[in-house]
């Protein structure tokens, strides 16, 4: 079973690993494909370019065997759309191997505006985390993404394993209050982000004069 988990990583930070490293042991997946989008469609254009956040996203996951950076939606230079990397991730590993969408809660409670949305539930597996500011439990879904979870929902980790696709599950994570948008402030400040991010990331930031 594989997970995958997209972000723009203007820049990659430590709630993105720690999201990936928790749902691979959690699930015990095979690995965790890092994919950053190329250009992303739905959010103004981000503070470094594709091929920055592309590398950064290297560094980041960088030792870490669990961890594999896809490239795709870079190399592809046009907005691209999470259904079209699914499918053909999917075509890739065949019809059986289960497919998991990694995703925080605020990205959830956002997929009814995604392009063809409701194909990747023909594609893969939700798992979702509870992201600081952005609860489970009072997640205000609009009503055909509610109809769709309330379907879908299972608590059984198993049940991904059964099926290649179609569940939603809700799955612990310890939270970190980190985005990306904070440390681009912090850098535009003149402030320090140590600790949210890997030093590695921070040293390409500050050679690359990104975000200054
Ligand atoms: P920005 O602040 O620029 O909007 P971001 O920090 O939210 O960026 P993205 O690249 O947009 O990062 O996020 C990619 C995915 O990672 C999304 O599914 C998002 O919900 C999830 N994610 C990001 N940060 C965290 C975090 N601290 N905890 C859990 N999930 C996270």
């Amino acid at each position: 079973m594989i997970g995958v988990l997209g972000g723009t990583f203007d820049p990659i930070h430590f709630g993105h690993l720690r999201l990936a490293q928790e749902l691979a042991d959690g699930l015990k997946l095979a690995e965790v494909r890092l994919v950053p989008a190329g250009l992303p469609w739905h959010r103004g254009p981000p503070g470094a370019t594709p091929e920055h956040r592309l590398e950064m996203a290297r560094l980041g996951g960088a030792g870490n065997p669990l961890f594999r950076l896809d490239d795709r939606e870079v190399r592809r230079n046009a907005p691209g759309y999470t259904v079209d990397t699914l499918s053909e991730l999917r075509r890739e590993l065949g019809a059986t191997q289960p497919l998991c969408l990694l995703l925080g809660s605020d990205a959830f409670a956002g997929l009814h505006t995604w392009s063809r949305w409701k194909e990747i539930f023909g594609l893969a597996h939700l798992v979702v985390v509870a992201r600081p500011g952005s609860g489970l439990d009072g997640l205000q879904l609009n009503p055909e993404l509610r109809a769709e979870f309330d379907h879908r929902q299972t608590d059984d980790k198993d049940e991904l394993r059964r099926e290649a696709n179609g569940k939603i599950i809700l799955h612990p994570y310890f939270p970190l209050d980190i985005s990306a948008t904070r440390i681009r402030r912090l850098l535009k400040a003149g402030l320090s982000p140590r600790y949210l991010l890997p030093d590695s990331v921070i040293d390409y930031i500050h050679t690359h004069q990104i975000y200054l």
